[in-house]
């Protein structure tokens, strides 16, 4: 018999199988909704002319293939603390930013899950919100951490169930790590307001929670990569030490280059030095050292000011374009078609992602009478849409509400 005769076969992944059942759909009308990745107005992949501008300044400087230290470019990640930390943060002016470059914002995850299974000095809890990005669970749980949930979504509201999330975090023992989704929450597309941000702060503190960011939209949510930022540095404002993933899969587009930073704040430079050691004894055993190009083309676009600025426009394009068409959306089933229900949520969640109230059912429906794919828990992904399909996604939707 086969050494392997006794492995039984697994789900697909929910999210990427979207993408198989939308392959294997020959209709010209199919929409694929499914997959986070931004879509330009005519439903193309996007690659920002900023990135292009960087890569042929890269490929200019005639870069050799050689190794990368385990933690990565040191410039690149001194660059990606600066945009997620802003110049002002106080770990940052004294050195005290224990930073590596990841693969992507999964790897950041893991190595920081791998960090907290090896070295958090308490239980090893981690409250998940419910929902959250579906990868999460997997991530915290491979890696060996107790996963918990705490409330998130309100269903009757469509909204932010504030109450709940409170009510859990202060119900959690001391010490629990908490993620947070810094912007743009996945898969919901709610954020709490700076306010509730604040609140939420002071639950961490009170309760002696350990708050882990996952920001893997910064600049993608509001068009503005420091108004992403707001609640990782007032975290920090407030004194909290943290842990931090960050992406540039969203806001460079980079998806495929798999570039992203791990970082952690310790008390002082003599601590970052001690985590420094322990963060590379844990990367390399897993991967040895990261891939080079797309951290030289992040870096060179965060080190050139004319580069900078033109990627920070670049950004803005892709989030008012995804605002945009939140707002025909709206407009087309609340006051076009009179669709049955209330959907002022479409117009005020935020990022790639929209929770539309969808049920499993209905999303069932979409998929085989109108060949629109999203996930069961009916997010659309909001880059999906264009002006040559959203009237005809408008028009399924209302068809398959009633
Ligand atoms: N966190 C969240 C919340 C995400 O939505 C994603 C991407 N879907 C990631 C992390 C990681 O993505 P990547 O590994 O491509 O950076």
């Amino acid at each position: 018999a086969s050494t392997w005769a006794a492995v039984v076969a697994g789900p697909p992944d929910p999210i990427l199988g979207v993408s198989e059942a939308f392959k294997a759909d020959k209709d010209p009308r199919k929409i694929n909704l499914g997959v986070g990745a931004y879509r330009d107005g005519n439903g193309k992949p996007y690659v920002l002319p900023s990135v292009k501008k960087a890569e042929e300044i890269v490929d200019g400087s005639k870069p050799d293939k050689e190794y990368l230290p385990i933690t990565g470019l040191a410039e690149f990640t001194k660059n990606a603390a600066l945009l997620a930390y802003g110049s002002e943060s106080e770990p940052l002016k004294q050195g005290a930013v224990s930073i590596t470059q990841s693969i992507s914002g999964t790897g950041a995850l893991r190595i920081g899950a791998a960090f907290l299974a090896r070295h958090y000095p308490h239980a090893k809890v981690v409250y998940l919100p419910v929902p959250t990005w579906g990868n999460h669970i997997p991530i915290f749980q491979d890696s060996g951490l107790e996963v918990r949930g705490y409330r998130y979504f309100k269903k009757e509201t469509v909204g932010l169930d504030f109450e709940g999330l409170k009510a859990d975090l202060q119900a959690a023992p001391e010490h629990a790590i908490v993620l947070l989704h810094a912007c743009a929450h996945n898969p919901t597309g709610i954020d709490p307001t700076e306010a509730q941000w604040a609140e939420i702060s002071d639950i961490v503190k009170e309760k002696k929670l350990f708050p882990f960011f996952d920001m893997a939209y910064q600049g993608f949510a509001s068009g503005n990569t420091v108004k992403d930022a707001f609640a990782v540095r007032h975290f920090i404002s407030q004194g909290h030490q943290i842990a931090l993933s960050q992406s540039f899969a969203k806001n460079m587009g980079l998806y495929g280059e798999r570039v992203g930073a791990f970082s952690l704040t310790a008390a002082d430079p003599e601590e970052k030095a001690r985590v420094d050691s322990q963060l590379k004894i844990i990367i390399r055993p897993m991967y040895s050292n990261p891939p080079l190009h797309g951290a030289r083309i992040a870096n060179t676009i965060l080190s050139t000011p004319e580069l900078y600025t033109q990627w920070e426009s670049e950004v803005k394009g892709m989030a008012d374009r995804i605002i945009s068409m939140r707002e025909k959306l709206y407009n087309s089933l609340q006051n076009d078609l009179k669709t049955p229900g209330e959907w002022g949520h479409i117009k005020s969640q935020i990022g790639m992602f929209s929770f539309t109230g969808l049920t499993a059912p209905q999303t069932k429906v979409l998929a085989e009478k109108a060949h629109i794919y999203m996930t069961s828990n009916g997010r659309i992904s909001m880059a999906g849409l264009n002006a040559s399909n959203i009237d005809y996604f408008a028009e399924s939707v209302d068809a398959a509400v009633r």
